[in-house]
């Protein structure tokens, strides 16, 4: 008798601990209410936490944005096709995570680091948290290494520093894009970690990019992470914070990696749109209250570490697409105070033929030029100067016919200058290369020349340098004074503008 007693007792008590389980599943389990637009919103799931990871029944998985009294709101992270009204939704305890490794470099991958490359899945890879919170001052040290991007009239003027935020700035087709490529490319054997994110674009542009980083080897040191105009606004919201944890893996092994977000507009647009279907409230432009913490929190996370946690760095350019180059718009003035400069490019400039349509006036960078090559800092100076002379006077001369000979030099000199800082795309140089040009025009090597000719007189000196000189080249790379080379630049010009001459 007294037997079976205990055994109805162990029964109960069995029991009691499968139902207290199933008490404690009901607040683990939520229903979905109404789903659509990239937006579950689900009830019950009472103890879910803001920015938890929940499944749907397809395994789909979806981020808790809002948390309301009697249901809350999640970002669908995948398509909300196969979720249906009623359906059961587990929450995970889990945050948000992508996959982080070596073997992510050379592939392109969605928001949330799958694959769409079509080469098969990811070798080994370990999963980070796609929000962290950003190093602390401690943990920093000052930007002091260049990080070139190959084109003359940024390294001259807004020169880039290793763990510095430059904004890249202007309409649409002004050629933001093709800074990005052109930098990408310019890492080539510089060990730098390349982090292309692409938000909200077409997919056949992204398919471009990618074909040209292919095409000039650069995907050998590149990740590109995609969440195009036609994924849900959810992915385009994430991709950012996905290629950031991606590139922080690198930075953490005190490697170098330099990410680009084209472009932050587009992200913050799908930010807004998910805010107003959650129906946060919206404030200017109709973006919710926190868009500023959007991109403060992403762009945060680039930096120069100290050397005792390894010295790794992540450089970001951001890209702000406007509107009929209106910078002070809320987004941009947003994402300008948060950088360390920008790039600012304008349409004007760029149909007249200055490519890159760099507005040398409103274009700054706080901090790059203590990273800057010696020999560049010292020869920049003058540039900018002249180029600033040339500006003030180009406006007035437009209306005198009667100039003087120093007006008349000055206006020759910058036009000349203008010129010379133009470049294609897909031709990056070295540093020692920019700064031979440069010194020619600003030295007056050129100021005999028409403008029709530095087109063709710069192609074949950029030849001569790098065939007869690449010692003067590499020394200026190296940090070398501008007064330790000097002579062996003058020499090397003066040489070349003797055959020059003799040809044109
Ligand atoms: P979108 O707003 O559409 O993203 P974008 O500002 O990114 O445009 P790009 O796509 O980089 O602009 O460039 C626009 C066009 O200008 C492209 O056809 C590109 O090939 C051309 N272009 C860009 N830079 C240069 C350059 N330095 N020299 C010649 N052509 C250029
Ligand atoms: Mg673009």
């Amino acid at each position: 008798m007294e037997k079976i007693k205990v055994e109805e007792v162990s029964k109960i008590i069995s029991a009691k601990i499968k139902n207290f389980d199933q008490d404690v599943q009901l607040e683990e389990t939520g229903t979905v209410l109404t789903v659509g637009d990239g937006i579950a919103r689900i009830y019950g799931l009472e103890r879910v936490m803001a920015g938890e990871l929940i499944e749907f029944q397809n395994g789909t998985k979806g981020v808790v944005l809002n948390l309301e009294e009697d249901n809350v709101g999640v970002a669908v992270l995948g398509s909300t096709k196969d979720i249906k009204e009623g359906e059961s939704v587990k929450r995970t305890k889990e945050i948000n995570a992508v996959p982080v490794g070596e073997t992510l470099v050379g592939r392109v991958v969605d928001a949330l680091g799958n694959p769409v490359d079509g080469q098969g899945p990811l070798g080994q890879t370990e999963l980070g948290t796609v929000e962290v919170k950003a190093p602390g001052i401690i943990a920093r040290k000052s930007v002091d290494e260049p990080l070139q991007t190959g084109l003359k009239s940024v390294d001259s003027m807004v020169p880039i520093g290793r763990g510095q935020r430059e904004l890249i700035i202007g309409d649409r087709q002004t050629g933001k894009t093709a800074i990005a490529v052109d930098t990408i490319l310019n890492q080539k054997g510089k060990d730098v970690i390349c982090v292309y994110v692409a938000i909200g674009q077409k997919a056949s542009t992204v398919a471009q990019v990618v074909g040209r980083l292919k095409k000039e080897g650069a995907m050998d040191y590149t990740i590109v992470v995609t969440a195009t105009a036609l994924d849900p606004a959810p992915m385009q919201f994430l991709a950012p914070y996905s290629g950031c944890r991606m590139a922080e893996f690198f930075r953490d092994s005190g490697r170098h990696v330099v990410i680009f977000y084209d472009d932050l507009s587009k992200q913050a647009a799908a930010y807004r749109e998910l805010s107003l279907l959650l129906r946060r409230p919206p404030g200017r432009e109709a973006y919710p209250g926190d868009v500023f913490y959007l991109h403060s929190r992403l762009l945060e996370r680039a930096c120069k570490l100290n050397d005792s946690l390894g010295g790794g760095s992540i450089t970001a350019f951001p890209i702000i697409e406007t509107q009929a180059g209106d910078i002070s718009a809320y987004i941009p003035t947003n994402v300008i105070s948060i950088t360390d400069g920008q790039i600012f490019l304008e349409s004007d400039l760029f149909y007249s033929g200055v490519r890159p349509a760099i507005n040398a006036g409103l274009s700054v960078s706080r901090v790059g030029g203590s990273a800057q090559v010696p020999a560049m800092k010292k020869i920049a100076g003058s540039l900018r100067l002249d180029l600033a002379q040339y500006r003030e006077l180009a406006a007035f001369a437009q209306f005198g016919s009667d100039l003087d000979a120093s007006t008349q030099k000055a206006l020759n000199r910058g036009a000349l200058l203008t010129e010379l800082l133009k470049q294609g795309q897909y031709s990056p140089q070295e540093v020692g290369v920019q700064v031979a040009v440069i010194y020619a025009g600003t030295k007056g090597y050129l100021d005999d020349y028409k403008v029709d000719d530095i087109r063709s007189w710069e192609n074949g000196f950029v030849n001569h340098l790098r065939a007869n000189h690449s010692d003067v080249i590499e020394k200026i790379g190296n940090r070398a004074k501008l007064d330790a080379v000097e002579a062996d630049l003058k020499n090397a010009i003066e040489s070349y503008n003797q055959g020059f001459k003799a040809n044109g």
